[in-house]
């Protein structure tokens, strides 16, 4: 049986009738309207009024940007409150699981506990890579949804193309792919594949290489099927008036983000490098994104040398596979030379 979002839509979404904001009834054409249907102080001071619900403006930019249509889109208070709505849609508390593999981002396991959802953990191989076999042979019928991040956090690696492909090819759920990081990456996007594969869910975020993560939006882009039925269960006003702003002028300056984008690269290149030289790193794990993990001797202890410092950075090592490891996020030129000092005092204590 091939991916049929009837079969796997939860019952009472199906039936579910959206609430139906003022602004969702009328929405204004640019015309000169006196509004007096949605309760609002009619006295300007710049966000008096409702925002947007559907959020037209930036999601003709994305789609523009990202060669979809605005249907293609649904936009979140984050990717964290997407992957949420996909939990809601999608997964009977306590009757179906989803599938993750770990080490990865922790919000799908924590989003299971939350909507009672079983999460189903396959590890990555020892190269982070999906062990397809076995991901196929923990899979049922009550499957609905089976959670991939590339580049992976908190190992970095971008996951292999082919093993998506059969993934997406066997796999009668949902497969997310949590692309946060993708900007930073020589891979394109999966957008490209949207129409070869109905059961793609991409989701991104302008947290990370757009710089936004203080506004909160999150991307998630499906087929105009999986976004109808997320549509009917998004808060009416999920993105506020001041993200839309904020999130709209930044789309638009593609330079800026992309100079920005390419300086954190060659930052993170200069400080791979440096990396390799400290004699308490064991490893440094090849990574697409804007942050590097690395095996030390003992990460506890270099972790605490670090913040005593002033340098918070993120231990890792309670995640499967990734025993003594650090992350450390790729900072400005002047804080990674920070960093590179605070290595070296360490070194020698
Ligand atoms: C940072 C990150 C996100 C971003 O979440 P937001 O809620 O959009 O800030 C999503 N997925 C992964 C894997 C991340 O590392």
């Amino acid at each position: 049986m091939s991916f049929s979002l009837k079969n796997i839509t939860r019952e009472n979404i199906k039936g579910l009738k959206p609430y139906s904001s003022a602004r969702d009834e009328y929405l204004s054409d640019g015309s000169e309207m006196v509004f007096l249907d949605a309760n609002e102080n009619p006295f300007e001071n710049g966000v008096n009024r409702y925002p947007d619900p559907q959020q037209r403006s930036l999601k003709a930019v994305l789609a523009g940007q990202k060669g979809i249509e605005a249907e293609n889109l649904l936009l979140g208070n984050g990717s964290d409150e997407v992957l949420d709505l996909l939990f809601r849609a999608f997964c009977e508390p306590k009757e179906d699981n989803i599938i993750s593999l770990p080490p990865t981002y922790g919000m799908y396991k924590v989003l299971s506990g939350i909507n009672d959802i079983e999460n189903r953990e396959v590890l990555l191989t020892e190269d982070f890579q999906p062990d397809v076999t076995e991901i196929l042979k923990t899979i049922d019928e009550r499957s609905k949804i089976l959670f991939i991040c590339s580049p992976n956090n908190p190992t970095g690696n971008s996951i292999s193309k082919e093993r998506i492909v059969q993934l997406l090819q066997e796999f009668k759920g949902i497969v997310v792919i949590d692309e946060a990081y993708i900007d930073f990456s020589p891979n394109e996007s999966w957008v490209s594949y949207l129409s070869e594969f109905p059961n793609l869910v991409i989701t991104q975020t302008l947290s990370k290489a757009y710089g936004m993560a203080g506004i909160r939006l999150g991307i998630c882009i499906a087929s105009k099927e999986i976004i109808a039925v997320l549509n009917k269960i998004k808060p009416p006003y999920n993105i506020n008036g001041l993200t839309q702003l904020k999130a709209l002028e930044r789309v638009l300056a593609t330079s800026m983000v992309s100079q920005e984008v390419l300086e954190i690269l060659n930052e993170r290149n200069k400080l791979i490098k440096v990396l390799s030289k400290v004699s308490f790193i064991i490893t440094i794990y090849p990574t697409d994104a804007n942050f590097v993990l690395v095996k030390v001797d003992d990460a506890d202890k270099r972790y605490s040398q670090l913040l005593k410092k002033g340098i918070v950075i993120r231990n890792r090592s309670t995640q499967a596979l990734c025993e003594n490891t650090l992350r450390f996020t790729v900072g400005t030129s002047t804080e990674n030379q920070k960093l590179i000092e605070v290595l070296k005092e360490i070194e020698d204590e």
